[in-house]
């Protein structure tokens, strides 16, 4: 069979026999697939140090019959993030991307719309060496994209505007209510943090000012769209515990 070549961004890789990886990637043709990377584990491997966490990389690989897993031959590094790959707290955010990217996309379906969003978010990791605002604007957006997101403005239960008051959120539920049908375990999200929402759908996240990390909204909102992440998907996103407490 003939090579393939796609753009893509490296998900997840494991150590496979002594000098194999299994790579878990996101082609911007392909979608999510994955794949052995022969010889990547030795020293001298052309390719097997482009591998890393969210790197964006062009790869050529060809599918194979029999197997679910495509074989690369090739990968060449095409954008680097070695500050925050190497850093624990950033590269925290980092896996914490590529976890929610594997539990939300399907096997083998294209989306842009994600290729564009993950390399946005990574890239301003890197660019602000800080996570918080980032990660926020991508646990967002994900929801977003996935048809997930609920009405910002109403209690869902009862339908009565927020208005000033803060509406509440958990993993046990999909949408935000009002203090009257507050459950148990539920978190606040504030009127600024929803109006974080309304500047992340109208402005990009590199015009996003620095001030905004420090403010509790982002993580309010990244807790929200984190929680209705793992209520869509009924799975928890493990790599979440390693963030920082809210
Ligand atoms: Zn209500």
């Amino acid at each position: 069979m003939p090579a393939r070549e796609t753009e893509a961004i490296i998900l997840k890789t494991f150590a496979l026999g002594e000098a194999d990886r299994l790579v878990s990637f996101l082609g911007r043709t392909s979608g999510r697939m994955r794949g052995v990377a022969a010889g990547a584990r030795r020293i001298k491997n052309r390719y097997g140090s482009t591998l890393e966490l969210l790197a964006h990389v062009q790869l050529w690989y060809v599918e194979r019959e029999t197997r679910d897993l495509v074989r690369i031959q090739q990968a060449e590094l095409l954008e680097s993030f070695n500050k925050s790959q190497s850093d624990y707290e950033l590269s925290t955010s980092l896996a914490l991307v590529s976890e929610t990217v594997e539990l939300v996309l399907p096997e083998h379906e294209p989306s842009e719309p994600m290729f564009r969003l993950i390399l946005l978010t990574v890239r301003e990791v890197e660019r602000r060496g800080n996570g918080i605002l980032p990660l926020s604007y991508f646990a967002f957006w994900t929801v977003r994209l996935a048809g997930w997101l609920p009405r910002f403005d109403v209690c869902a239960e009862c339908g009565k505007p927020f208005a000033d008051r803060p509406a509440f959120q958990s993993a046990s539920h999909p949408g935000l209510v009002c203090g009257e049908h507050r459950r148990s375990g539920m978190k606040p999200v504030s009127s600024d943090a929803r109006h974080l929402a309304e500047v992340f759908t109208r402005e990009g996240l590199a015009k996003l000012d620095a001030a905004l990390e420090s403010q509790p909204w982002a993580r309010e909102l990244r807790e929200a769209a984190l929680n209705w992440i793992e209520h869509h998907t009924e799975r928890k996103l493990l790599t979440r515990e390693l963030l920082e407490t809210p």
